[in-house]
């Protein structure tokens, strides 16, 4: 297997102010997490180019790129909140570029077959941000800028979007409601941001409402009897995963338990999704989690399944 994983050091200079829990620290710690486990030398990394507004402007508006160019602010220090939850400082269009271009090279990489799969290790995060304005600690929506690119530059017909934050994903929810080539399948946390958590009732939107306290088993269950028949019934040519690790059991934002296994195991399953019908292809790109060690402990979980690397 070969596994990349495209970051950029711009990643790590977006940020939203030292109280903030989407922190350049995530990375730093992912990083360090993946050489102590001994995994890095065998994983490809590869630096994120910078996506271009063309690319971006598939899943956003002009308005909501411009929003991002004109109000980063140009002094180091300063911050331009565009809510409560986000805003912005010197970095964060630079960074957003890299982002969204981490996931792009990492479509364009898997549709070459240059590699199996890919984890974007990226920030900003991205499944949050609506088509016409960033929100909830997201600038642009990476995975949906990733999807569309697969279907409009590859042509791809069939996508799958899988979401395991804590979260809904609302953004991606919103972009892909009314386009059936996209199936979404994710759990929430009900109860959580973002207020009202849910799209319109779409088929191939598959999102399910957990009660907080739901340990892996329930998790397990749901993917089991309703993601994997789904999954299947699509036959994704790709699959793209919103891989937020806030649902794990220490995580301070999250209700939910789950632990590290669980990550491994839904990986597992995917994995199995996409050698039967995506010639493997899977590209996975970092949304939340904010428990520094288990986001950490769970990314590396994650990778080591994807690379097939569980023996480490
Ligand atoms: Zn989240």
């Amino acid at each position: 297997m070969t596994t990349a994983i495209y970051s950029h050091p711009l990643c790590h200079q977006h940020e939203m102010g030292s109280y903030h829990p989407e922190c350049p620290a995530r990375i730093e710690m992912i990083e360090d997490q993946l050489i102590s486990s001994r995994i890095d030398s065998y994983l490809d990394f590869r630096l994120a180019p910078e996506a271009s507004n063309e690319q971006i402007a598939r899943a956003h508006t002009m308005e909501a790129i411009a929003l991002v160019r004109d109000k980063s602010p140009t002094e180091p220090g300063k911050y331009y909140p565009v809510d409560d939850d986000t805003a912005l400082n010197q970095y964060s269009w630079l960074a957003a570029l890299r982002a969204a271009g981490a996931c792009i090279a990492a479509v364009d990489a898997a549709m070459a077959g240059e590699i199996d799969n890919a984890f974007c290790l990226v920030r900003p995060i991205g499944h949050h941000a609506r088509p016409n304005m960033p929100m909830g600690f997201c600038v642009f929506n990476n995975i949906a800028i990733a999807a569309k690119h697969a279907l409009e530059a590859h042509r791809l017909e069939r996508i799958a979007i899988v979401d395991f934050d804590v979260h809904h994903g609302n953004g991606t929810d919103e972009t892909f409601c009314d386009d059936a080539r996209v199936l979404m399948v994710g759990f929430y946390q009900e109860g959580l941001y973002p207020f009202p958590a849910k799209g319109p009732e779409r088929s191939h939107m598959l999102n399910i409402a957990v009660p907080a306290g739901t340990k892996g088993d329930a998790i397990r269950a749901i993917v089991s009897e309703q993601w994997l028949p789904a999954l299947d019934a699509h036959r994704p040519q790709m699959i793209l995963i919103s891989a937020g690790f806030d649902a794990h059991r220490e995580d301070p934002l999250g209700g939910m338990e789950l632990v590290e296994d669980d990550y491994a195991w839904i990986t597992h399953q995917l994995m199995n999704v996409a050698q039967v019908h995506a010639h493997g292809r899977i590209v996975s790109i970092l949304e939340g989690g904010y428990n520094l060690s288990a986001l950490a402990r769970s990314v590396v979980a994650h990778i080591k399944a994807l690379a097939e690397l569980d023996d480490f």
